[in-house]
């Protein structure tokens, strides 16, 4: 970050968040030059470096967001139970407590999807360079689109059953809300995860062909 040409340029803001103290900001590279002490693995390898962070920072994001769940579901039990409207707690209005019971299905299925990419990711040769194996790549994809929406439900929920106080930063689901719906975007957007799960899907069907040319025969 001190070598010439490096600029920070203006911070940024993500939903009127700030991140604060590590935050997001525009930043400019102009004619940077480094010196060898700089190459963090082998000359050419930057972008390999880079998918191996990706893999487990993905899996970080996604346990994290387990986590914020699990808090919305909670809080959304509370006042769900304690708050009162037309003579009932709200969990007993309107549908809500299925939607609850939505939300943890939704929930449990997230938490699998993220347990199961660990469990890939662990297997793993650690070595810097090493490629993720396709398992542990299909996995973090997998869990990468299923947990932010599963957040999202629970988020969502949350939000509701608080009222206006759920929009305000008098609570922290706001703020959790942001956070699950950035991550349907940072490291990659779903529609990249998807892409590259239909590709890994189609492969397997093409190489199941080779071995055995009669299945999938269009006159069958
Ligand atoms: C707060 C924040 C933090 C971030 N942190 C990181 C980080 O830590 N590491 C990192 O690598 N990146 C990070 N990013 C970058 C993020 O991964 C990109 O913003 C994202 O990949 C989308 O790229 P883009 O913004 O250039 O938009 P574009 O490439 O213009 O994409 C815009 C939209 O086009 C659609 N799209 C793109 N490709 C396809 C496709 N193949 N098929 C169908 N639709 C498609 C998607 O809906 C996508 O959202 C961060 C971004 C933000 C906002």
């Amino acid at each position: 970050m001190d070598a010439p040409g490096v600029e920070v340029v203006r911070p940024l803001m993500v939903f009127g968040y700030d991140d604060a103290p590590h935050g997001h900001a525009e930043t400019a590279f102009t004619n940077v030059r480094l010196g060898d002490d700089a190459l963090l693995w082998k000359e050419g390898h930057g972008f390999a470096l880079a998918q191996n962070r990706l893999g487990p920072g993905r899996l970080h994001h996604c346990a994290r967001l387990v986590g914020h769940s699990e808090r919305a579901l909670r809080e959304t039990v509370r006042r769900g139970t304690l708050r009162q409207a037309f003579g009932k707690s709200l969990l007993d209005l309107g549908g809500n407590e299925e939607r609850l019971a939505r939300c943890r299905v939704a929930l449990n299925q997230a938490r699998l999807t993220v347990l199961t990419a660990a469990a890939e990711l662990d297997l793993r040769d650690h070595h810097p360079g090493s490629k993720l194996r396709p398992k542990a790549l299909e996995a973090l994809a997998v869990c990468k689109i299923a947990t932010p929406r599963a957040a999202e439900e629970c988020l969502d929920l949350a939000v509701q059953i608080h009222g206006g106080g759920g929009l305000s930063s008098d609570h922290p689901l706001a703020a959790m809300w942001a956070a699950a719906r950035t991550l349907r975007l940072v490291d990659g957007p779903d529609e990249v995860h998807l892409r590259t799960l239909a590709k890994m899907e189609r492969k397997r069907e093409k190489k199941a062909l080779q071995v055995h040319p009669g299945v999938g025969n269009p006159r069958l």
